[in-house]
């Protein structure tokens, strides 16, 4: 656009630096609010289900000298064989399937919401689950349809096949365990949602470490199924790497989405080297998961909370009154999440990542006190 000299007679109002975003963004993205991150600076962070221990210090090490070496000055190679080779080792993904890499297991949605939004195709989840595949409907302008899990947060099957008959939606997803719920939803039940479904079902196995269950060896079962993971839960979230599975043609064209630099040079090599020592992630993992039992045992215990079941690292509860309980934690500096108002099914619900013992233990003391 040309630039146009201003005149003493122009309307203040329509120069003024909101007016052209106003009146171009489209009304579904305006009527968004922005994804609010709140500042962690100085709190026990307990609200977005990281990984809480570091790696080890000769680990760190190793890490420093290789991201000293790497050629930052050039693109990374898109194709990320060795990354590829790496993750194919460690989380046994089979030899037939082909493997998509994103920049988070977030891009990995959009990539494929983006491949698969032809006019008039619908997007189903079940809901309340992570607000990422409704939103990626919302920016492809897919159709979206949301079936409802029963009050107590299991799958409702004859309801979520009934939706799939009725909507024939290209793209299905389905958390194995389910985000903010915790649950895992049964095998079988899912391998009947990926039998009925028309379309792709994504299944995002983000908390499998936690849970133990996969798909990841049924893919050959299964024509329209893709299987996606990150390595954030496992203790990389900052450097952002997801990875999905699926058949070779499903993953040529998912890749012509994707953009070719994707994930960064420091990315590919640190995640190909730490991922050489997954022994050390696992460990943490275990605690992490010995330590969900112990603070699921602990929340029982106390009056006005109601736990729910978790297959993974963190543990939705009620409260008798969320909005409150979550103000009052955070004087205290604990950050959780709070779902009150996100969806019915969720009113007074809080969400608690597990943290060390020692965070845990301050959360706990933070909460009885706020309740
Ligand atoms: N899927 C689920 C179910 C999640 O909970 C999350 C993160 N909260 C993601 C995907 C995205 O993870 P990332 O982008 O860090 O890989």
């Amino acid at each position: 656009m040309r630039a146009r000299r201003s005149t003493v007679s122009d309307d203040a109002a329509v120069n003024s630096p909101g007016k052209l975003p106003r009146n171009l963004v489209r009304e579904e993205i305006l009527a968004l609010k922005a994804y609010h991150v709140a500042s962690a600076s100085g709190m026990i962070k307990l609200d977005a289900m990281e990984n809480p221990y570091r790696l080890p210090e000769a680990l760190r090490d190793e890490v420093a000298r290789m991201v000293a070496t790497l050629p930052i000055n050039r693109y990374p190679d898109p194709t990320a064989p060795e990354l590829k080779a790496r993750l194919r080792d460690v989380f046994d993904i089979p030899g037939s399937s082909g493997i998509l890499i994103g920049n988070g297991s977030d891009e990995i949605i959009q990539i494929v919401a983006e491949a698969l939004a032809r006019p008039g195709a619908a997007l189903l989840a079940p809901e309340p689950s992570f607000a990422m595949y409704r939103m990626n409907a919302l920016f492809t302008g897919m159709r979206y349809v949301g079936v409802p899990l029963a009050p107590d947060f299991t799958l409702d099957l004859a309801r979520t096949l009934a939706a799939i008959r009725e909507s024939q939606p290209a793209l299905v997803f389905v958390a194995y365990p389910n985000n903010p719920t915790g649950n895992l939803f049964p095998a079988d039940a899912v391998a009947r949602i990926i039998e009925e479904a028309p379309g792709l079902v994504v299944l995002d196995e983000a908390y499998q470490v936690f849970a133990g269950q996969t798909f990841m060896h049924r893919l050959h079962e299964f024509p329209n199924l893709m299987v996606m993971r990150t390595v954030s839960k496992l203790g990389l979230a900052g450097i952002r790497l997801g990875y999905a599975a699926a058949s070779p043609e499903w993953i040529a064209e998912l890749d012509k989405v994707r953009p070719p630099y994707n994930v960064n040079v420091i990315t590919q090599f640190v995640a190909e080297r730490v991922l050489g020592h997954i022994a050390v992630l696992d460990r943490q993992a275990e605690a992490i998961k010995a330590e969900r039992e112990n603070l699921a045992g602990r929340l029982r215990d106390l009056k006005g909370v109601e736990p729910f079941p978790s297959d993974a690292n963190f543990i939705l509860v009620r409260v008798p009154d969320a909005v409150a309980v979550h103000d009052r934690l955070l004087e205290r500096r604990v950050l959780v999440r709070n779902f009150h108002g996100a969806h019915p099914l969720l009113a007074n619900c809080l969400r608690l990542t597990v943290g060390t013992p020692g965070e845990n233990e301050l959360m706990l003391d933070a909460l009885s006190g706020s309740l």
